[in-house]
């Protein structure tokens, strides 16, 4: 960490000295190489995390490849504030400037996408990085190292470090030549850096945890909305930040709901990562499959019932697969508000269904917990959708749909899921400063 400090300390005056447009041209070339490259990327995402290769080649290495091209872009169209003081004869402008080197810390369910998410905006306001991909998926960070010398990035811009958080992540954190911290993981590591960090006032981002509902009207479309919320429910074993885990059902639709559902659940197939008709991969590691697992055997203590999945239903894997950290999508009903499946994160193929009655007692249930990262709302009622939008506690709520993302708007979490927001805009902002000059004419 002390030598990829140094480094990117080193190289900042030279890349911050660059026009944006030197900036995006590198930007560009580097996403023409990942995507050249795709499907190994994709083999070694898939390999390494367990995601299934289908999940890999179509959501992270894509999106990894539009992150640079997306603020490859975005970082030519920004533009600055003027006003103008007639009383005084003044004129005064902002001018926006790189902070510095940037420490960059990511977690492992999304790897290449997520730390090309935070390097790209960085790089491109005129910063250098020092990157600290998960340890426990650092592969495909590695293989982008390779490229960086071929895209025309030079030596010092990009750093990755490879190690473990309580190491290397801390380290970086401590380091007092290292003024902005951006992170996406747990709330709990949040809670950490931010104590660490504190004593030198640094400028953080963190995009935590969450504990996402979907609330089910009984006037919406069952056909888009079973597998929408099957998809958000179990996409990528569960393991996605804004994976659903509350599911919320009005009464009159309620029983036909969970049936057609937990129907659909059962379909999905889990095993090889490398088959692409699998739906669901294997989880990141046996301590965190024993994790997922307790959470349902903690909802049977307290009286819930498993609709499906664990320990229900049973797992057929082929012989290789025998040993890997498998796990069904498991539908669990009858669930009180303030059980641990409810409140807590549980970041696998878990999810609760619950019914409700009326719109004003939704809404309070689903802000009774202590994230607000994502919602989804389903109804066909267009001024319903906009009033439980504007109430719910939750810096992103998907109507009729999930995870469609404009990479322009702001993402990111109120409460416990985060302090920040990432986006064109919002991540300019955070990886530049802004001074406001005064000129007498
Ligand atoms: P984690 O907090 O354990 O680790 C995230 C990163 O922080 C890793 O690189 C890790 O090595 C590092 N780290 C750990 N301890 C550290 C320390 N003391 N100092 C500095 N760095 C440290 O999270 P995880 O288990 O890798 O990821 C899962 C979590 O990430 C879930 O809570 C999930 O919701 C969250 N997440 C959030 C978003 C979002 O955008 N809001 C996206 C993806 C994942």
């Amino acid at each position: 960490v002390e030598l990829a400090v140094k480094a990117a300390k080193a190289a900042f005056p030279m890349w911050s000295s660059k026009s944006p447009l030197e900036r995006s041209q590198i930007l560009n070339k580097l996403a023409d190489l990942i995507e050249h490259d795709l499907e190994e990327f994709a083999q070694a995402e898939s390999k390494d995390q367990g995601k299934t290769i289908t999940f890999a080649r179509t959501i992270d290495i894509p999106r990894a490849v539009y992150n640079f091209r997306f603020f490859a872009s975005s970082v030519l169209h920004h533009t600055t504030e003027c006003s103008e003081m007639t009383t005084v004869g003044c004129v005064n402008y902002t001018l926006r400037t790189p902070v510095g080197v940037a420490g960059l810390i990511s977690p492992w369910n999304l790897p290449l996408y997520l730390l090309t998410w935070k390097i790209a905006p960085a790089i491109a306001c005129g910063n250098t990085v020092v990157a600290k991909p998960s340890e426990m998926t650092s592969v495909t960070a590695w293989m982008m190292c390779k490229l960086l010398e071929k895209a025309g990035v030079p030596p010092g811009v990009v750093n990755v470090v490879f190690g473990t958080g309580s190491k290397a992540g801390e380290a970086l954190v401590c380091h007092p030549d290292v003024p902005v911290i951006s992170f996406t993981g747990s709330t709990l590591t949040a809670q950490r850096i931010t104590e660490k960090s504190a004593p030198h006032c640094k400028r953080l981002s963190l995009e935590l945890g969450g504990k996402n509902p979907a609330i089910v009207f009984d006037d919406a479309d069952l056909t888009q909305c079973i597998p929408t919320t099957l998809r958000s429910s179990f996409a990528n074993q569960g393991e996605i930040c804004l994976c659903t885990s509350r599911i919320f059902v009005q009464r009159g639709i309620y029983n036909e709901f969970v049936k057609r559902f937990v129907a659909e659940a059962k379909k999905w197939k889990v095993g090889n990562p490398s088959d692409p008709t699998v739906n669901m991969g294997a989880l990141i590691s046996k301590e965190h499959l024993e994790k997922v697992k307790n959470y349902v055997k903690k909802a049977q203590a307290e009286g819930a019932r498993v609709l499906c999945g664990e320990g229900v239903d049973s797992l057929v894997l082929l012989a290789d697969n025998q040993k890997g950290y498998f796990m069904l999508p498991t539908v669990i009903a009858e669930v009180k508000d303030e059980s641990k499946c409810m409140q807590e994160e549980i970041f696998g193929p878990v999810t609760c269904v619950v019914a409700f009655d009326t719109e004003e007692e939704v809404i309070e249930r689903a802000n009774c917990v202590k994230y607000g990262l994502a919602a989804t709302v389903w109804s066909s009622n267009v001024g319903r959708v906009h009033r439980v939008a504007r109430k719910l506690q939750s810096g992103l709520v998907w109507t009729n749909c999930w995870l469609v993302r404009d990479l322009n708007l702001p993402f990111g979490g109120m409460k416990a899921s985060g302090i920040g927001r990432e986006g064109a805009k919002d991540s300019y902002e955070f990886f530049t400063d802004v001074k406001t000059i005064t000129i007498k004419h």
